[in-house]
């Protein structure tokens, strides 16, 4: 019996340079693929460049979703050694020390608890600790009444402008071809209705496999080959300030309550050149306001918590716009109206981007169907909701 093994030399276009392409492109040309990364604008520009960038699990629904996120948590420190220069995980922003996060009313304090204990049903490290543990683990945190708290210590952030340059890197050692800017405008089919090459603003790339990684984009993009990818609207605002003295020594992420009048939570974390980041409300609120006048309000919320930024100034960020499945969830896989065509779209892209570049990768690389791990978050799911 012959056992089928992959065709080194098939030739694959990776459409947008972001957290999610740039990682999966890297995978795919470590395999000796003949890889052309290619983003109309600058790589990591789009969603990467506007995340928290907070590698998580928590908050996570259902188990099977926290699982594959947890997954890819846990492949973070294996991934960033891979790609990083010499194997320095600093060298793209990559710090562990876990999150925490603390509730001063009573009803936000049962749902932390709540949370808390379902998370420990499933096995995750997180715990409830005392207002004093906060403060010794975080010192530089000024937290005042604490209702109820809590230490998720396997967590951490990653700076995804450096990663997408470290993939950049590794794709220039493997003799793989980044392009840009280069628009993706349209494709080429072959009778059977399998793309042969696609169509750029710098010309018609040959391709045997195209990757669509291309963010908000990717539904318009994939209907130009007539495969259907909705995606909700969800605009999300973190702002920057000037550079402090290294505060969050501890615990990077950290996630503090709202302040009355519609001031909701804010999670606040440090960047590695001493910037701090700011942001409202959990993982997927939505937002618009990119004034000034917002980011100072930030800011001073952020002061209120951790008196050293105080001094800092603050730096509105546009607002960003998170690629967003319809229902939320991952979609990974090959498209049933375009068998060589494989969809790359999620959201927590930062935190999935180890395992979705994984299972991409082995799933073009090798013909294989990561069905056991991916089945719920194929394209399919969405073909079947258009043909209803
Ligand atoms: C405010 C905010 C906070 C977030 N916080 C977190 C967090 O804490 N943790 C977490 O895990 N995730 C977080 N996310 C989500 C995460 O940032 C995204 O899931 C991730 O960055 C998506 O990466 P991507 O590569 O898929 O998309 P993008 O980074 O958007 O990359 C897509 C690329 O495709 C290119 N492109 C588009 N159209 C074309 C075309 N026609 N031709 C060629 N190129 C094209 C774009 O220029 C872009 O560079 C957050 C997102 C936002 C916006």
């Amino acid at each position: 019996m012959m056992v089928p093994t992959s065709s080194h030399r098939s030739r694959v276009v990776v459409v947008g340079a972001g957290i999610v392409g740039a990682s999966i492109a890297w995978r795919i040309a470590a395999r000796g693929f003949r890889v052309t990364l290619i983003d109309k604008a600058e790589p990591g520009s789009g969603a990467s460049s506007h995340s928290f960038a907070w590698i998580n699990a928590g908050a996570k629904e259902p188990l099977g979703y926290h699982n594959f996120n947890r997954r890819s948590l846990d492949m973070w420190q294996r991934f960033g050694e891979a790609l990083a220069d010499d194997g320095n995980i600093a060298g793209i922003g990559l710090r562990w020390g876990g999150k925490v996060s603390w509730e001063t009313e009573d009803d936000a304090a049962q749902r932390l608890v709540s949370q808390v204990r379902q998370l420990q049903s499933w096995g995750y490290p997180t715990r409830l600790i005392s207002a004093s543990e906060l403060s010794e683990l975080e010192p530089s945190l000024d937290v005042g009444d604490v209702t109820a708290a809590e230490y998720s210590e396997n967590e951490g952030q990653v700076e995804p402008q450096l990663v997408v340059d470290a993939c950049v890197r590794r794709l220039a050692e493997l003799d793989a071809a980044v392009h840009t800017p280069t628009e993706l405008v349209g494709f080429s089919f072959d009778k059977g209705g399998r793309i042969v090459a696609v169509s750029t603003t710098s010309g018609d790339i040959e391709c045997d496999y195209v990757v669509l990684a291309a963010g908000t984009a990717t539904t318009h993009l994939a209907s130009l080959a007539g495969a259907y990818i909705p995606q909700a609207e969800s605009p999300g605002v973190v702002i920057r300030t000037t550079p402090v003295r290294e505060l969050l020594r501890n615990v990077p992420v950290v996630y503090a309550p709202g302040l009355g009048n519609g001031r909701q939570e804010i999670h606040i974390r440090q960047c590695a050149d001493g910037r701090m980041m700011i942001g409202e409300g959990n993982q997927e609120s939505l937002a618009e306001d990119d004034s000034q006048a917002h980011a100072d309000d930030l800011l001073e919320r952020a002061c209120h918590y951790l008196p050293g930024i105080v001094g800092a100034e603050a730096i509105p960020v546009p607002v960003g716009w998170r690629p967003m499945p319809l229902d939320g969830y991952p979609v990974m896989g090959f498209t049933p109206e375009v068998p060589n065509m494989y969809i790359a779209l999620t959201h927590s892209g930062v935190t999935l981007a180890p395992v979705l570049s994984q299972l991409a990768a082995m799933e073009v690389c090798d013909g294989v169907n990561a069905d056991d791990v991916l089945s719920p978050y194929r394209p399919t799911r969405f073909a079947r909701t258009k043909a209803r």
